[in-house]
């Protein structure tokens, strides 16, 4: 077995570990970051694409966001159509010019890995995390196994940055650990398309059909989605299915169709709203998508786990360096205070625009979308969320 002392141990490769990795280098704080999966394989991960202004600057200040700032593409506004009608919010003339900028994840995750690999940081793909041992005592042990064989890496901390199905919440006692969660009656069809997008910006559409949204990657990519039941599956919906119902429910009098291309990737995600308190287990520091989940119709879930990272990485340096536990201690209260107004949001955003088989509700939702486009009030707390909720 190969053992490794280090100062803090990071389990999982996806954008927080891998950003807490690049700051903790940065501050000189010893870390290894350990990935179940392959390097290529966590490059191409489709997922999220929309990055809030404040995290976008964030990443640039600590020298991750060249190529970001480069390649990303500013938005101002976004579209919300209902009842056949297409309304333009306004984000930066309502957020004090803020805007949100569509990078796709994996090509954060391509930056930040390349920023690792030149500082020769140690990091150890298809390296699966398998038991996480004396959380609470002044030494911790992370267990992994590679394709070597065995790899046991003692530590100060340890950092679970493993996303939803990981090993660090269960590591956490039940008896410690609070789990919220709420199931929604819909999941989310994604595809990917070589395919130009039809418009500038973000279309949020609310049919009776169902919910679709309008997005992009880069000037010959978009990326749609379909709301579908939760127990859809992929071979019940060929290309041309997928096509048909993206024109049907995004379809105005004057764009009456989507540019349609060749489907590169597609996937079918539930959707869930997830948040475990504390996020603190002794030794133990949960961030990203391992404390909490939120449904992606609000574009928080990247966003959320890069805040917690930079709370995080501030708390462990002053703890390692200084010697100073302040921020740690608050690392959990600080963090779940701007998470819980993350999930409000996302929540606000899915029951808003997903229609459901009770009619009752049916009509709230028309009165949240008619609220947003008549009152500038309205579209203004819809604006600030959406551009900058984290505030980072
Ligand atoms: C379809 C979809 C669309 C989305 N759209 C948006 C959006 O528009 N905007 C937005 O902000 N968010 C969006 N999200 C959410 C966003 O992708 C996640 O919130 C984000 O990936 C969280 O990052 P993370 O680093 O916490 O977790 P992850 O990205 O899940 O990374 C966790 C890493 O840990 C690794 N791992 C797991 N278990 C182990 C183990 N035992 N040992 C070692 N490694 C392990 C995993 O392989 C993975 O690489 C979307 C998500 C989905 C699914």
């Amino acid at each position: 077995m190969e053992e490794v002392r280090t100062q803090v141990a990071i389990v999982g490769a996806g954008p927080a570990g891998l950003l807490l990795g690049h700051l903790l280098e940065r501050a000189g704080v010893a870390n290894v970051v350990l990935e179940h999966r392959s390097r290529e394989y966590v490059e191409q991960r489709v997922r999220a694409g929309v990055i809030e202004y404040g995290v976008v600057n964030f990443l640039e200040e600590v020298g991750a966001g060249e190529r970001l700032r480069r390649e990303g593409l500013t938005h101002h506004g976004v579209e919300l159509r209902f009842d056949h009608t297409t309304h333009r919010v306004a984000l930066s003339d309502l957020a004090d010019g803020k805007t949100i900028t569509v990078y796709g994840q994996q090509e954060l995750v391509k930056d930040l890995i390349a920023l690792r690999l030149a500082l020769g940081a140690p990091t150890r793909f298809e390296h699966e995390v398998v038991a996480l041992e004396d959380l609470t005592g002044t030494t911790p042990v992370v267990r992994a196994k590679g394709p070597e064989g065995e790899l046991r890496v003692e530590c100060e901390f340890v950092a679970g940055c493993d996303g939803s199905f990981g090993v660090a919440t269960r590591s956490i006692p039940g008896s410690t650990l609070r789990r919220h969660e709420r199931t929604y009656p819909f999941a989310w069809l994604g595809i990917l398309a070589e395919a130009a997008p039809t418009t500038e910006e973000l279309i949020y559409a609310r049919h009776e059909r169902g919910f679709a949204l309008y997005s992009m990657r880069s000037p010959t990519v978009s990326r749609l989605y379909l709301g579908v039941e939760p127990s859809e599956t992929l071979e019940a919906w060929p290309d041309d299915r997928i096509w048909e119902e993206l024109n049907l429910r995004l379809a105005t009098e004057s764009s009456p169709n989507v540019n349609e291309g060749p489907i590169m990737e597609r996937s079918i995600t539930a959707m869930r709203s997830v948040v475990c308190e504390p996020m603190r287990y002794g030794r133990l520091l949960v961030a990203g998508d391992a404390a909490h989940i939120v449904p992606p119709t609000g574009a928080k879930g990247m966003n959320l786990a890069l805040g917690d990272i930079r709370v995080l990485a501030r708390a462990l340096v002053a703890q390692i360096r200084e010697g100073d536990n302040r921020l740690l201690e608050a690392y959990s209260a600080t963090c779940l205070e701007r998470v819980w107004r993350a999930e409000e949001f996302s929540n606000y955003m899915t029951q808003m625009l997903h229609p459901s088989n009770d009619d009752f509700e049916n009509g709230v939702q028309h009165a949240r979308l008619r609220q947003v486009v008549a009152s500038r009030e309205a579209a203004t707390v819809l604006a600030r969320n959406y551009c900058d909720l984290n505030g980072l």
